[in-house]
């Protein structure tokens, strides 16, 4: 039987959105912010999981969620497991946050066969040298999982920005990229929170110059801090945090962690 361990599932507050956290991750990201880049958690066969996200759902909302993102750590690291476990989630639109490194042809096509709707692919870096020195793997897997993914299923491309690191150049490098794969592809800024003292958080004239210079090639560029500002206005700000045995946690903004 595959498996993989997971820590928790998360419920949104806001709407039936269940994200599952699988731990462990092939890459060794030097500001790794992810709890689950180790392996933790329990380790479960994809139908006691699939059991633990209706339980908890139906628990929770009274009926079963509308999206399920399965997150990490790093989604695809099993393929035989992420495969069953898409395709034992019809219930819900499927998404997977990957950092994209595993992602070939077959793999996607597997995955949308199974009954995946969307990828959120992190593209760290575009520059190989300094993907390389952040992340301890080459870029060129990555890069061409946003083409193979582009043209399979919907994407969404992500990048930290981190100042003097992954700064506005790089920005553009990798929006300038993506371009050359399609214009039209979603790309997201987020803003870097300092981890292990490394870099810092970014101001607001950097992220709005990073957003600028984006979009002078993509026609579709998201500032984490504009997703803020448009998000419609809730005072729920917190998620559920559902442990294996099925206990729950709530969790804030202040106590994310
Ligand atoms: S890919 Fe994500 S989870 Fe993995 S080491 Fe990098 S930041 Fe951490």
């Amino acid at each position: 039987m595959e498996y993989r361990y997971l820590p928790f599932i998360t419920l949104s507050e806001i709407k039936p959105r269940v994200w599952i956290t699988l731990s462990g991750c092939n890459f060794k990201c030097k500001a790794c912010f992810s709890p689950a880049r180790n392996v933790i958690g329990k380790k479960m066969g994809v139908d006691e999981l699939v059991k633990l996200v209706k339980k908890s759902s139906l628990n929770y909302y009274q009926r079963l969620p509308e999206e399920i993102i399965i997150t990490g750590g790093e989604s695809t690291l099993n393929r035989d497991f992420l495969l069953e476990l898409v395709s034992k989630l019809d219930f819900g639109d499927v998404v997977i946050e990957s950092n994209g490194f595993l992602l070939d042809e077959e793999y996607v096509d597997e995955l949308v066969k199974a009954g995946l709707k969307e990828v959120m692919l992190d593209l760290k870096a575009c520059n190989e040298d300094l993907h390389e020195w952040y992340t301890g793997f080459s870029n060129r897997p990555v890069l061409r999982s946003v083409r193979v993914t582009h043209e399979r299923t919907k994407l969404i491309v992500k990048t930290v920005y981190m100042p003097g690191i992954v700064d506005e150049s790089e920005v553009e490098n990798i929006a300038r990229f993506i371009s050359r794969v399609d214009p039209g592809i979603e790309y997201r800024i987020n803003d870097f929170k300092p981890q292990k003292g490394l870099s810092r958080t970014p101001t607001d004239q950097e992220m709005e110059k990073a957003y600028s210079v984006a979009k002078k090639h993509l026609n579709n560029v998201i500032l984490s801090r504009s997703c803020r500002k448009e998000r419609i206005a809730t005072n729920k700000k917190s998620w559920i945090t559902v442990f294996p045995n099925g206990t729950y946690k709530r969790r804030s903004l202040k106590n994310y962690k």
